[in-house]
């Protein structure tokens, strides 16, 4: 077994996932949103975030898949779409809701393809914003939480598929790593 050290606990989660909702409301006010949630890191993030958003906000919901391919723990060097969204986002503000922008890559290559799209406006809210590792400049308008090294697990997030369901979000050291200390 890798080791897990809790980084984020499960109601440091909730809460900030509530503020983030009001901060997001504070800044459309009445205007409709199209939330994209990024598959599948975001899935459990995105559903309590929606939820955290007042009912009187005007927000339709859709999906994209992204993948990258290169090192598994780190980055991505290369992007493409496994699943694209539905929404006709031409005129429209979209929310981009995502698990981790590290190297910036992943997202740096989906917000150049919704701009082809002629969207009104696009933000991105990520649940970490893990900016030591940074590559291409990028701004993250709503943050969760900000780390700055470490590979994280739990609360959506995954190491090969394994640990999205952990409440918590975990710092992974996996086995046979070789640090000490
Ligand atoms: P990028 O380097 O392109 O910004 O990040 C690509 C994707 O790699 C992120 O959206 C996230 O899904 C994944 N990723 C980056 N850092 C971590 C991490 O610490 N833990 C997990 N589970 N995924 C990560
Ligand atoms: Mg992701
Ligand atoms: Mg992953």
């Amino acid at each position: 077994m890798p080791t897990f050290i809790k980084l984020i606990d499960e109601q440091d989660i909730a809460r900030r996932v509530q503020e983030l909702g009001l901060e997001i409301c504070r800044h459309y006010g009445d205007e409709p949103i199209i939330a994209v949630c990024v598959l599948k890191g975001a899935f459990l993030f995105f559903s309590d975030l929606v939820r955290a958003l007042p009912q009187q906000m005007d927000v339709r919901l859709d999906f994209v898949r992204l993948a990258s391919y290169g090192d598994r723990t780190h980055g991505a060097e290369k992007v493409e779409f496994k699943k694209d969204m539905e929404t006709n986002i031409e005129g429209k503000h979209v929310l981009v809701v995502e698990d981790i922008v590290d190297t910036g890559r992943s997202m740096d290559y989906f917000l150049k393809v919704l701009a082809l799209r002629r969207p009104k406006s696009v933000k991105i809210c990520a649940l970490i914003d893990k900016s030591e590792r940074r590559e291409v400049e990028l701004q993250v308008d709503f943050t969760g939480f900000a780390l700055d090294k470490g590979f994280v697990v739990g609360y959506g997030l995954d190491y090969a598929e394994k640990y999205r369901g952990m409440r918590s979000i975990y710092d992974l050291i996996p086995d046979g790593d070789g640090r000490s200390g």
